[in-house]
């Protein structure tokens, strides 16, 4: 399937979490078989480019996406996950959100000291949640050479400020 296939598949919700907002559904792209094949497989070949020694994904939906990325490469997954989840030790990070903040945390002991670690996600929107995840993955003595997500909303400028903090951005798709 084409890029321009993929994009006809994800479902635009309006109004949702809020009124105005155009929520980008990945719901009925994971749920057409050939559809969310050939999205893993755009996602893993980019990620084996840039040399992934580890796949991170953030919860939930990158979960979905990373982990499938993951296996096709044969390398680790290391879950990004909301505060309280893992039981062993771990560490995080705190980051602003438009209304609050949030938190996102990792065991230390899924990376190994100087894995090159590479980011997927289903979308980014402002980048605050993957600076984040990659301050933590930094934190955590990975190197975060790209993050790669199915969905980039150029007009809110995430991969710019990915961009600035030295991480490389790919998406197989945008949205105005
Ligand atoms: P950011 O932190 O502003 O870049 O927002 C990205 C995060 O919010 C990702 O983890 C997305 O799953 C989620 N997100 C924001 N907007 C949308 C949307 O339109 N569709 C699906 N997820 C979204």
């Amino acid at each position: 399937m084409t890029l321009a296939d993929l994009k006809a598949i994800v479902r635009t919700v309006p109004d949702f979490p809020a009124p105005g907002v155009q929520f980008r559904d990945i719901t009925t792209l994971i749920g057409h078989g050939a559809g969310f094949a050939a999205a893993v497989g755009h996602l893993a070949g980019r990620a084996r480019s840039a040399g992934a020694q580890a796949i991170a994904g953030m919860e939930a939906r990158g979960f979905i996406f990373g982990a499938a990325v993951a296996v096709q490469l044969g390398v680790g997954f290391v879950p990004v996950r909301k505060p309280g989840k893992l039981p062993a030790a771990t560490i995080g990070v705190d980051y602003a959100l438009e209304y609050g903040s949030d938190r996102l945390e990792v065991d230390p002991d899924a990376i190994a000291a100087g894995t090159s670690v590479v980011i997927v996600d289903d979308l980014i929107a402002t980048g605050g949640t993957a600076l984040a995840a990659a301050a933590l993955l930094r934190k955590a003595g990975a190197s975060v050479p790209i993050a790669l997500f199915v969905i980039d909303l150029p007009d809110l400028g995430g991969a710019e400020r990915l961009r600035a903090d030295g991480i490389a951005v790919d998406a197989l798709m945008q949205f105005e």
